[in-house]
C-alpha cells in the first residue's frame, strides 16, 4: 500500500527562490541524489493511513464522533455521536488523544489543572490560492522545486500537485497595513498581489475571488508539560506539540511519536511509565523541532533573499563535503538524518551557524574567498564527530 504512495510522491530538490526585483535561482535541498523532499496530497495519504488502520485487528473507526469532556476520577470521556445527536460515556482505557492543534482533550486536562499549556499565536495567518494546470493538464513552473516568494514581513509559496496544479499559500500579517484585516477592497488586493508576486499573479486566474472567500488560517506553537493524566489519557502528535508549518516537519514530528510510542509500549507494563518515559524522552526532541520551524520562517520569507544567506548556504554544503563526518548543514539534519534527534540538529546548528558567520564575515563574499585552513581548524575543537 505504501508502494501506491510512492508513485503520487513529487521530489523537490530545492527552494527556488522568485525575487522581488524579477528572475529566480534554485537553492539546492541537499547535495545526495537522495536528499529531495517530497510534496504527496493530504487526502491520498489520509486515506491511505485510514485504510492501513481499518485492517488491523481489533480497531474499529467511528467517523463523526466528538470528544467533549472527560471525568478523570471514573476513568470516563464523554463522547458526541453527531448523527444521533447522543452523548456515549466511554471508558478511557486508556485514551490516545490525537485532535490535533486545536486539542479539546488538552484544554479539558489543561483547564482541570492536570497540566500546563500554552498556546502561542504566530502573528502571521496564511491563506490558500490555486494555481491550475495548464490546458493540456501540465504544470506551469517547473514541478520539481519549491517556490517561493520571499518579500521580508510576508512570502507566497507554491507546492506542485500530481494533477499538473500547484497549491500556492500566502503567510502574512493578521492585522497591520499590509494584512489580512487591511485587504478587503477588490482594487487593495489586486494592487497588492500583482506588485508583491507579478509572475504568480499570472498563474492564479481566482486570486481575487478565492483571497476573498478563503479563511484566514491559524498558525501557531503549541506546548504542554506533561502529556499525560496518570494512566487515563495522554497527548499526542500536534495535541501536544503543535508547530508552525516552516520546517514541513509536523507530519513527520507525528510518526517519530508513533515510533517512539511503540518502542515505550513494549517496554513498560504499566500505561502511567508508558505515558511518562514517551514524554521525557520526546519532549526535548519536540521543543527543539518547534524552535527551528519558528526559525526557518525568517529564513525563508527573508534571509533566503540575501546574497550572505545564500553565501552561507553554499559554504554549509562545501564543508559538509570537506568533513562530512563533522559537518552536516541544520536543514539536511532535521530533514535527512533521521538517526539526528532534532535536540542534537539544534545544539550543532547554533555552533555551525556562529561558524558560517564567522567564516563569511566583511568584504568575503564567494567560497574563493574563505579560509578552509582556519574552517577545519575551527571544526576540528568546535564540532565533534557526528557519524
Ligand atoms: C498550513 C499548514 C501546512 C502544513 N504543512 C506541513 C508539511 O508540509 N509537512 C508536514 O509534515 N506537516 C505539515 N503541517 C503539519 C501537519 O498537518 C500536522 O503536524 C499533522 O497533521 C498533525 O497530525 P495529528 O494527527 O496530530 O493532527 P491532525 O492531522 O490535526 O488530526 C486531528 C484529527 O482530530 C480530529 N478532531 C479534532 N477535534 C476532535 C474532537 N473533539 N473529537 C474527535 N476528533 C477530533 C480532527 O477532525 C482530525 O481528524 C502543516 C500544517 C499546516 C497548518
Amino acid at each position: 500500500m505504501f508502494r501506491d504512495l510512492e508513485r503520487v510522491l513529487l521530489p523537490m530538490r530545492g527552494r527556488l527562490i522568485h525575487h522581488a526585483e524579477g528572475g529566480t535561482s534554485l537553492q539546492p535541498y541537499g547535495q545526495r541524489p537522495n536528499e529531495l523532499i517530497y510534496s504527496i496530497s493530504r487526502h491520498r495519504l489520509n486515506q491511505t493511513l485510514l485504510e492501513i488502520a481499518c485492517r488491523q485487528p481489533g480497531v474499529t473507526v467511528h467517523f463523526e464522533h466528538r470528544f467533549e469532556s472527560a471525568e478523570f476520577d471514573q476513568g470516563i470521556a464523554l463522547i458526541r455521536d453527531l448523527r444521533q445527536d447522543r452523548l456515549i460515556s466511554v471508558r478511557m482505557q486508556p485514551l490516545l488523544a490525537t485532535d490535533g492543534a486545536g486539542s479539546w482533550m488538552r484544554r479539558c486536562m489543561s483547564s482541570m489543572h492536570l497540566i500546563e499549556a500554552h498556546e502561542t499565536d504566530l502573528e502571521h495567518g496564511y491563506k490558500e490560492l490555486s494555481m491550475p494546470a495548464d490546458a493540456a493538464g501540465r504544470h506551469r513552473m517547473a514541478c520539481d522545486a519549491l517556490h517561493i516568494w520571499p518579500r521580508g514581513n510576508y512570502m507566497l509559496i507554491a507546492l506542485p500537485n500530481a494533477d499538473g496544479s500547484f497549491t500556492a499559500t500566502l503567510f502574512l500579517a493578521k492585522r497591520g497595513e499590509a494584512s489580512f484585516e487591511s485587504l478587503t477592497e477588490t482594487s487593495a488586493i489586486d494592487r497588492f498581489l500583482s506588485r508583491s508576486f507579478p509572475d504568480a499573479c499570472e498563474l492564479m486566474p481566482d486570486r481575487i475571488e478565492e483571497f476573498k472567500n478563503h479563511p484566514v488560517g491559524f498558525l501557531g506553537t503549541v506546548s504542554a508539560s506533561p502529556w499525560h493524566h496518570r494512566g487515563a489519557a495522554a497527548l499526542i502528535g500536534d495535541s501536544a506539540h503543535a508547530i508552525v508549518p516552516f520546517h514541513g516537519q509536523g507530519m513527520n514530528c507525528c510518526f517519530e511519536d508513533c515510533v517512539e510510542f511503540d518502542a515505550c509500549m513494549a517496554k513498560h507494563a504499566s500505561w502511567d511509565r508508558v505515558f511518562a518515559e514517551f514524554g521525557a524522552l520526546r519532549k526535548p526532541d519536540t521543543d527543539a523541532i518547534a524552535a527551528m520551524a519558528l526559525d526557518n520562517y525568517l529564513e525563508m520569507r527573508e534571509r533566503v533573499a540575501h546574497p550572505k544567506f545564500q553565501l552561507q548556504q553554499a559554504l554549509s554544503l562545501e564543508l559538509e563535503r570537506r568533513f562530512p563526518q563533522r559537518f552536516i548543514p541544520r536543514y539536511s539534519m532535521v530533514m535527512f538524518h533521521h538517526e539526528i534527534p532534532y535536540h542534537t540538529a539544534l545544539e550543532r546548528g547554533a555552533v555551525q551557524a556562529e561558524l558560517l558567520a564567522e567564516l563569511t564575515a566583511g568584504a568575503v563574499s564567494t567560497l574563493k574567498d574563505i579560509d578552509f585552513e582556519r574552517a577545519e581548524r575551527e571544526i576540528r575543537a568546535r564540532l565533534a564527530p557526528l557519524i
